[in-house]
């Protein structure tokens, strides 16, 4: 889909109505031709008694973000809730969701920067309260499940083992192990040093990811410095248009 673009201020207006949407306002009121060139519109179900009112099946929190990136290019990440970071999160998952279901790739690689920012401010344990959520959105051997394992892998050790309690892993011989029991028991080490409580419900498949991703700063000498994080270096590592083939879109602005 297109990035945002120029709109005619004489074009038509119309509205969509969400999930769950706020009594007061319930409504989004959104020129015509913007919406029509970065969403499959002609999927949407028009309002029986309004012909240019739209019903969404996605949640309003969600929408609020792409209808403003419509016209900004950004998520409104000033508004989100700087108290609480696991409202903030999901309503991001929430935005992740509305770009999907309207096929919407440059907002959705919008939304999964945003997302970066906010996992990667991520203090200790909160992540386990998002994770159902999050591997809800992002599904088996996705990029945004990458992320995840990233940011934990790649986070600052909080507990930090001890050296000598580093020393019981050969990592250099896990390389070439492929035995799921040591791949639990050092995810969950690895899970403990960053601070996450234990037993943190992960799948096999998220465990496996997360001992590749430590596997790797391991063999760069333990401590990778933030400038070299995988997400700075190279955030398109996590946009859904590296899967398709398709230009990013921080090179459309
Ligand atoms: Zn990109």
């Amino acid at each position: 889909m297109a990035p945002p673009a120029r709109f005619d201020p004489q074009d038509t207006i119309v509205s969509v109505k969400c999930h769950h949407p706020p009594t007061s306002t319930p409504y989004f009121h959104i020129h015509e031709t913007l919406l029509y060139k970065a969403a499959a519109v002609h999927n949407w179900r028009r309002s029986s008694a309004h012909e240019n009112t739209f019903e969404l099946n996605v949640p309003w929190d969600g929408f609020r973000h792409f209808a403003l990136w419509l016209y900004t290019g950004k998520c409104d990440e000033e508004n989100l809730s700087a108290d609480c970071w696991i409202d903030s999160t999901n309503e991001l998952l929430h935005a992740h969701e509305v770009g999907r279901k309207l096929g919407c790739v440059d907002f959705q690689d919008t939304v999964v920067d945003a997302l970066t920012t906010k996992l990667t401010d991520c203090k200790g344990n909160l992540i386990c309260d998002i994770l159902g959520d999050f591997l809800k959105e992002f599904p088996f051997q996705s990029i945004g499940r990458q992320l995840l394992v990233d940011v934990i892998a790649y986070g600052p050790a909080e507990n930090g083992m001890s050296n000598e309690e580093d020393k019981r892993f050969d990592y250099n011989a896990l390389k070439s192990v492929d035995d799921s029991h040591f791949t639990i028991v050092l995810s969950r080490e690895i899970l403990a040093s960053r601070g996450f409580q234990v037993p943190l419900n992960l799948t096999e498949e998220l465990m496996t990811m997360l001992v590749c991703g430590f596997l790797e700063i391991k063999s760069q000498g333990d401590s990778v410095p933030r400038r070299e994080m995988p997400w700075i270096t190279n955030p398109c590592r996590y946009h859904r248009h590296t899967e398709l083939g398709l230009p990013c879109y921080k090179s459309k602005q």
